[in-house]
C-alpha cells in the first residue's frame, strides 16, 4: 500500500508520495506539511486528503510470475492459466495489499 496526496498547486495536482507505515488515516497527523517533488510548492495538508492505493511494486509481480510459470509448463497457451494457478501466492499478498488500501480508504 502506498499513500498519496494530490498537489495543492492546481497548475500540478501530481500525486505526492507519503512515506508513512500509518495503516489507518488516524494513524497520520491531522495536518503535516509537504513539498512537492514535481513542482516545489509547499502547503500543508490534512489527513483526510490522504488516499491509498496498491502498491504497484506489489500487486501485479503475483499475476506476471504466474504467466511465466505458465508458459513454462504449458506452452504459452498456459501463461493465462498460469497465472490463475500459479499467481496463487502472489495474489495473496496481493488481496492482503488490496484490504490494507481498502481499509486506509474507508477510515477516517
Ligand atoms: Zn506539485
Amino acid at each position: 500500500m502506498r499513500l498519496f496526496v494530490q498537489c495543492h498547486n492546481i497548475k500540478c495536482r501530481r500525486k505526492i508520495l507519503i512515506s508513512s507505515p500509518a495503516q489507518v488515516r488516524s494513524e497520520l497527523p491531522e495536518t503535516f506539511e509537504l513539498i512537492c517533488s514535481f513542482c516545489g510548492s509547499k502547503d500543508f495538508y490534512h489527513n483526510n486528503e490522504v488516499f491509498a492505493e496498491i502498491d504497484p511494486t506489489k500487486a501485479p509481480i503475483g499475476a506476471i510470475v504466474g504467466g511465466l510459470l505458465g508458459a513454462l509448463v504449458l506452452g504459452p497457451i498456459g501463461a493465462l492459466g498460469g497465472a490463475v494457478l500459479f499467481g496463487g501466492a502472489g495474489a495473496n499478498a496481493d488481496n492482503l495489499d488490496k484490504k490494507a488500501v481498502e481499509r486506509f480508504n474507508l477510515s477516517v
